[in-house]
């Protein structure tokens, strides 16, 4: 598969810690890249002291590792191996450090191999895909709030300024077992198709609307600078991390 890709993290403008952690990961490896492919993912740590950076670079490393080392040839079964391996990881650290205790993450994982996209998902990270002119969201958020939404007791827009916004109702390395979602996998993939991945630090400022302008509009470098841009021009009240993937062959 040809793609080209970007991926940008930024501190935003009134933490003092960036807690989010990514990997654009593909191997050397010839064949191994054929076989495997490419891998993307976007972690949203949270936790005390440094735990929400701990769990998010914990989640990203051993995802990768994980994947990358497993000889199954089933991507979206090695990817749910690998959320429960980092769920344990990040889970035991949790319970041994008193610092660190619970600490837990958010993960977006796509990996990109044979023409089709695979994902991974917990937590509120998203992953979208512009296709045709639209953008869809791709994963579902685990909030208190998107829970409220799909049972019909609060609208989408009321959503977006709710006061409990931020509840995340399942997330890496805060229970033993992790309720990984594996949203539309496999998801066949098209030339032109653009794929983002990102923290809840850009779309809690910037609508998808505009997301899909700046995608559409520039190559992803470009698009992941003016994203991130944004999401600090309309406050910057979090970390923002994206990843900007166009397809250029599947
Ligand atoms: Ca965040």
């Amino acid at each position: 598969m040809k793609f080209k890709a970007a991926s940008l993290s930024h501190i935003g403008l009134f933490r003092e810690t960036n807690e989010d952690s990514y990997c654009h990961f593909e191997p050397d490896d010839e064949t191994l890249r054929r076989e495997r492919g490419a891998m993307f993912i976007v972690a949203d740590g949270m936790g005390g002291h440094q735990g929400g950076e701990v769990a998010s670079r914990l989640a990203v490393e051993i995802i990768q590792e994980y994947y990358y080392a497993s000889p199954s040839t089933d991507p979206l079964q090695v990817l749910k191996d690998a959320f429960q391996s980092a769920n344990k990881t990040i889970f035991d650290a949790s319970l041994e450090d008193a610092g660190l205790f619970g600490m837990g993450t958010t993960c977006t994982a796509m990996v990109l191999v044979g023409g089709s996209a695979y994902f991974m998902h917990i937590g509120d990270s998203r992953a979208y895909v512009c296709r045709n002119g639209g953008i869809e969201q791709l994963t579902r958020d685990h909030t208190l709030v998107e829970d409220m939404v799909r049972s019909g007791l609060l609208s989408s827009e009321d959503a977006r300024f709710h006061p409990k916004k931020n509840v995340i109702t399942k997330s890496l390395g805060t229970h033993e077992e992790a309720e990984t979602d594996a949203p539309a996998s496999p998801f066949s993939v098209k030339p032109g198709d653009v794929f983002l991945l990102c923290s809840d630090g850009l779309t809690s400022f910037v609508r998808d609307q505009e997301i899909k302008l700046f995608l559409e509009s520039n190559e992803p470098e470009e698009a992941a600078k003016h994203l991130v841009d944004r999401a600090n021009q309309l406050g910057g009240r979090d970390n923002i991390t994206v990843q900007v993937v166009k397809v250029i062959e599947p």
